[in-house]
Order: C-alpha cells, then sequence, then structure tokens
C-alpha cells in the first residue's frame, strides 16, 4: 500500500502585536504573499513548488480575520489556491472575532486568552465553524470537509462542534505543538474516530530518548531538516502507516525582522527543505502518494488505522538540524540588520 502524504499549509494573517501595542496594527495578505524584492517567496515560491512536482496540497484558510479585515483580502488568495488544483480547508483562530466589539483593546486586556479553543463552548464553536462555512459560500470555493484549529488546540468539544456543523473530519493534533494531557487525544499517527469525525493528527514521531525521558517532534518544513523527513517518510511506509500529514507556513520561508513583513529576506534553508521534499515525493510514487486532505480522509474512512504508531527518528539527524537552524537563523539576524541599514 502507498502511504498517502498530506502536505498541510496554514494559510492566516497575523495579529502581529496589535493586542498588547496601541501602535501595531494586524497585518493581512502580506503575510502570505511575503514579497521579498517584488516576488512572492511564501504562497507563491509554495504554489510554483507543488506546481512543478505535480504535488495537489491543502491549504487550510482562516476566515475569522474577516471581523477585522472588511475588504476581504482572503477571498481571492482562496480562489487562486483552488484554481492551481488544490484544497482549500478551513481553519480558525478565535482571536479574530473579538474585532466584533468597538471596545477589543478593552476586551483583550481583560481576557487575553482569546484565541483558545480548550474550553470554549461547543455553540460558542459551532458559531465560529458556520461563520468559516459562510466565508467559504462567498469566496465561491467548495464547502471545508476538513477543520484545523488555531494552535492545533482541541477537546471533546470541537469534535462535538465539528459533528453539528457536518464536518467530516479534522487534523487538530499535534503533539509537540499542543498537549492536551487527555489520553484519549495523544494520537501520534494514523486515523482515529472521535465523536464522529475522523482525526488525521499531523504526524508526531520521537527525535530522541534519554533514560526514561522521551522527546517527541510534530513533523513540519521549519522544525525538521530535510534528511530528517524523509527517513520519517520512509519508515512511516515500512510499517504501511496509511497517510502522513506535514504542517507548514507560507511565512515560513522568509525570515523577518519584527512582527510584520516590513523588513524580509529569503529563507533558503527552509526553502531547500520544502522544494527537496517535493522532489522526493514525485521520484518516489511507488510508495508515497501525495493527496489533498479531503481526498485523503474520504479514502481512509472505510479503513481508518487506529494503531497509533510512534515512528523513531534519529538523534544524530535532529542535532544536525538543531546546529543548522542557529546557523540559518543567526545569519538571517545579521543579514536582516544590514538590510534595514541599507534601506
Ligand atoms: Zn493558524
Amino acid at each position: 500500500m502507498r502511504t498517502r502524504v498530506c502536505i498541510s499549509v496554514d494559510t492566516e494573517f497575523s495579529i502581529a502585536g496589535a493586542f498588547g501595542r496601541a501602535d501595531r496594527q494586524p497585518v493581512g495578505d502580506p503575510m502570505v504573499w511575503c514579497e521579498v524584492d517584488g516576488r512572492s517567496q511564501g504562497l507563491g515560491f509554495l504554489l510554483e513548488q507543488f506546481g512543478k512536482h505535480d504535488i495537489p496540497a491543502t491549504f487550510f484558510v482562516e476566515t475569522v480575520h474577516r471581523c477585522h479585515f472588511r475588504d476581504d483580502p482572503m477571498a481571492p488568495i482562496a480562489r487562486l489556491i483552488v484554481a492551481q488544483g488544490h484544497e482549500v480547508q478551513l481553519h480558525t483562530h478565535p482571536c479574530w472575532a473579538v474585532f466584533r466589539h468597538e471596545d477589543w483593546r478593552e476586551r483583550v486586556r481583560q481576557q487575553p486568552d482569546q484565541d483558545d479553543f480548550v474550553g470554549r463552548a461547543e455553540a460558542d464553536t459551532v458559531a465560529l465553524l458556520r461563520q468559516g462555512q459562510a466565508a467559504f459560500a462567498d469566496w465561491g470555493v467548495p464547502a471545508p470537509t476538513v477543520f484545523r484549529a488555531g494552535n492545533l488546540q482541541h477537546d471533546d468539544a470541537l469534535y462535538a462542534a465539528l459533528a453539528r456543523c457536518g464536518i467530516p473530519a479534522s487534523s487538530c493534533i499535534g503533539l509537540a505543538v499542543f498537549d492536551s494531557h487527555d489520553p484519549g487525544y495523544r494520537l501520534y499517527s494514523g486515523t482515529h474516530w472521535r465523536h464522529g469525525v475522523l482525526e488525521l493528527p499531523v504526524l508526531t514521531f520521537q527525535d530522541w530518548a534519554v533514560g526514561g525521558r522521551q522527546h517527541l517532534k510534530t513533523l513540519t518544513v521549519a522544525g525538521s531538516s530535510f534528511a530528517e523527513m524523509r527517513l520519517v517518510l520512509e519508515r512511516a511506509h515500512a510499517v504501511q502507516l496509511p497517510l502522513v500529514v506535514l504542517l507548514t507556513h507560507p511565512f515560513e520561508y522568509v525570515q523577518r525582522r519584527g512582527d510584520g513583513m516590513g523588513t524580509a529576506r529569503v529563507d533558503a534553508l527552509h526553502q531547500d527543505r520544502l522544494a527537496r521534499l517535493c522532489t522526493f515525493l514525485d521520484g518516489a510514487r511507488d510508495r508515497f502518494l501525495p493527496v489533498g486532505m479531503g481526498d485523503a480522509a474520504a479514502a481512509l474512512r472505510a479503513v481508518p488505522d487506529e494503531r497509533n504508531v510512534l515512528l523513531q527518528g534519529s538523534a544524530w539527524l535532529g542535532m544536525r538540524r538543531l546546529v543548522e537552524g542557529a546557523v540559518n537563523d543567526r545569519y538571517g539576524h545579521w543579514a536582516l540588520a544590514r538590510r534595514q541599514v541599507s534601506a
């Protein structure tokens, strides 16, 4: 059996520090395009790579930002993604809903956890999901069939709300990003029914273990080297995992100074990882099937894999990645500072 591979891209705008500081404004589509010297190094770069290697990806598009951005800058983005043959699915960050209120600054000060799904009342989540479904209808893109929560936060009420809204699948778990400590949601891999919704977790693997302690890593392009991604993919196929879900964001392909996109440069390390991943998947179609998440969920419904395998990475590769990342960050800081001085 080929292992399905879903590259998922959380596509969202940024509060950009506006909750904490009166002199800051949220940043809209520049966070998605990530232009450097007139060229899109975020979404544009991703679409180019996916197109070149014929890899259908899934873009989890945020919708609650419409409470702030009244001119709807995500609409043309969602339509472009669909026109290029990819899936758009629903991503929700509840924090944007506070912009419905004139006194949003006061509300944020009194209740800083605006973006939490954990502990949110089911009815409140249902309203957020319905807002997302309405946005997709307004944009003229297919209705969402997979949901991803902001910050990968989840609890029982979230799955119950998804079921009520008729959203059949979700990808809300990535244990190294968010761990609810509920054993029922300790999901590393596979496909799992929760409240009648099929959960397709972002893959979590173990990159090292010393003594009794293990370190978990959720599979992201920004957080894993190409060698690690390839190793985990090969090991997933070796144990016949039906599915591997990876996570990324458009803004991870540039290095930035500050919260917005004012000063940015290409992140060559991350771009190289994504390009190599796409080349690898394109050349390994005997073992891997790159596919959108809605398609994967529909195909795997009848044969869920609830083994919950925890794959092993490599401590050596993890160490090399940490060094590589530290060098990349330091060089980026230096180059951005120079860029700002000369601008
Ligand atoms: Zn997000």
